[in-house]
C-alpha cells in the first residue's frame, strides 16, 4: 500500500511540530535500520517467495546450486567494491558473523598443546569477543583481555599461541585498526563487518588470512543471520567447516536464499546505488553530530582522518557507525548516566573494556532515532553556556 504519513514517536500535533519532552532516544543497539528506506525503494525486486515444497533437504543432500551461486556472488561483490581480495580464498558461511567468531577461534587454536591459545583484542573492543569466548570456555582457548598487554612481552619467544581479534573499522570507535601482535605463533581474526563504503573510505582491498564479513552491516538484514569468512589456509577452512557441521549442520538455506536475492539487488546496474545511499546517510549524520558537538567543552567525539577511497575515487571522511562519546569533565565520570539524564540511552564504555567516561551511541538506527538523539544532544550542549 501507499506509505502513511505519521509523526515520529516523539512529535505530535497536526504538523508534527510539538516535541514530547519525555521522549527518549534509544541509540543503544547496533540495529542497522538506516538501510530500511533503501529496501522500501526496492521492495519488489528484493522480495523472496519460497514454496512449501521447495528446498526441503539437508544441505549435504541438496542438489541445488544456491551455495555455489552465493559463493560466486560474494566474490563478485568484493571485486566490485574493492574491499577484499578473494583470490585463492575459501568461503565459509555462518549464521551471522557471530557464529564464525567462535568457529575461527576454534580453528586457530592448537589442539595438541597443553596450553590454551590466548585470545586477545585491543581496548576498546567489541564485547562478544570476550563474552562468547568465555561462554564457550575450552581447554583449547582462553580469553586474556587487552592485546596491548602482550605487545612488549615478546610474543616471539614463547610457545603460547595468540589469537588476536582485529576489528576494522573498529566497533565502537571506527578506527581502521591493525593487529598489534607479531610472531610465529600469533594469528589474527580480522572482523571486517564495517569495511564497506557506508562507514569508511576503502584504501585498498583487504588481504588478511582470515576475514569476517556479514550482511548485517552491509544490507542491514541483521535478522537473517548471514555472514561469511574468507579463509586463506586450507586446514583452517576445514576446521571451520567441521565446526559448522557439528554446530548447526550448515547455514539455513532460507537465509542463503534471502542473502542471494539481496546481494543481487546490491549489484544491480553499476552496483553503486546502495553505497551512494548508505554513505550519504551516514555522512549526513556524522556531519550533523559533529557540528552539534564541535562547540561543546563537556563532550567530545573520536577523531577521524580522511583517506583516499578507491571505491568513490576521491578523498573521503569516514562516516562511523557509532559515536564514541567522551565526557570530558571530571564530575561526569558516569557518562552513560549523564546522557541518560538528557534522554539518551547509549552503551557504557566499560562493556568495551574501556571505562564509563565513554559511551557508545549508535548512528545506524532509523532516521527518527538519530533525529531524537540529535535533538537531545543539542539541548544538552546549549545548556553548557
Ligand atoms: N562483529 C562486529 C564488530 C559487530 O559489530 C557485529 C554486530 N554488531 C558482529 C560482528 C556480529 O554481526 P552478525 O552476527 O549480525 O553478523
Amino acid at each position: 500500500g501507499s506509505p502513511v504519513c505519521e509523526c515520529n514517536t516523539c512529535f505530535g500535533g497536526p504538523d508534527c511540530s510539538q516535541f514530547s519532552p519525555h521522549c527518549v532516544a534509544d541509540v543503544e543497539s547496533g540495529d542497522p535500520l538506516f538501510l530500511e528506506p533503501f529496501w522500501m525503494q526496492h521492495a519488489a525486486s528484493s522480495a523472496v517467495v519460497i514454496m512449501g515444497w521447495h528446498r526441503m533437504s539437508y544441505s549435504y543432500s541438496d542438489r541445488s546450486t544456491i551455495s555455489q551461486e552465493l559463493d560466486k556472488l560474494i566474490r563478485k561483490l568484493h571485486a566490485l567494491v574493492g574491499n577484499a581480495n578473494t583470490t585463492g580464498r575459501f568461503i565459509v558461511f555462518g549464521a551471522g558473523s557471530t557464529q564464525l567468531l567462535n568457529a575461527a577461534v576454534h580453528a586457530l587454536s592448537p589442539h595438541n598443546s597443553s596450553e590454551p591459545a590466548k585470545v586477545v583484542a585491543t581496548i576498546p573492543y567489541y564485547p562478544a569477543y570476550k563474552s562468547q569466548t568465555e561462554f564457550f570456555d575450552s581447554v583449547h582457548f582462553h580469553f586474556e583481555g587487552d592485546a596491548s598487554m602482550y605487545m612488549n612481552s615478546s610474543t616471539s619467544n614463547t610457545t603460547s599461541t595468540f589469537i588476536e581479534f582485529v576489528t576494522t573499522p573498529n566497533n565502537p570507535d571506527g578506527k581502521l585498526s591493525k593487529a598489534v601482535l607479531r610472531g610465529p605463533n600469533v594469528k589474527a581474526i580480522y572482523d571486517r563487518a564495517y569495511y564497506w563504503p557506508h562507514f569508511t573510505p576503502i584504501p585498498a582491498p583487504a588481504d588478511d588470512d582470515l576475514m569476517l564479513f556479514t550482511i548485517s552491516k552491509l544490507t542491514g538484514h541483521a535478522g537473517s543471520r548471514f555472514g561469511w569468512a574468507l579463509v586463506k589456509e586450507k586446514d583452517v577452512f576445514e576446521a571451520m567447516t567441521t565446526y559448522m557441521s557439528r554446530n548447526t549442520e550448515g547455514v539455513s538455506r532460507d537465509s542463503q536464499l534471502r542473502a542471494l536475492k539481496l546481494l543481487k539487488v546490491v549489484m544491480e546496474g553499476s552496483g553503486r546505488e546502495i553505497f551512494e545511499f548508505s554513505s550519504k546517510t551516514m555522512n549526513d549524520r556524522w556531519d550533523q553530530l559533529n557540528k552539534t558537538l564541535s562547540v561543546s567543552k563537556h563532550f567530545s567525539l573520536q577523531e577521524i582522518t580522511p583517506q583516499h577511497c578507491t571505491f568513490f575515487q576521491q578523498v573521503r571522511t569516514p562516516s562511523p557507525a557509532y559515536a564514541w562519546l567522551k565526557c570530558e569533565r571530571k564530575e561526569d565520570k558516569d557518562c552513560p548516566a549523564v546522557i541518560r539524564e538528557s534522554g539518551i540511552i547509549g552503551r557504557n564504555g566499560t562493556l568495551y573494556g574501556s571505562n564509563s567516561s565513554y559511551v557508545r551511541l549508535s548512528l545506524i538506527k532509523t532516521q527518527d532515532d538519530f533525529d531524537i538523539m540529535l535533538h537531545h544532544l543539542n539541548k544538552l550542549v546549549s545548556k553548557e553556556k
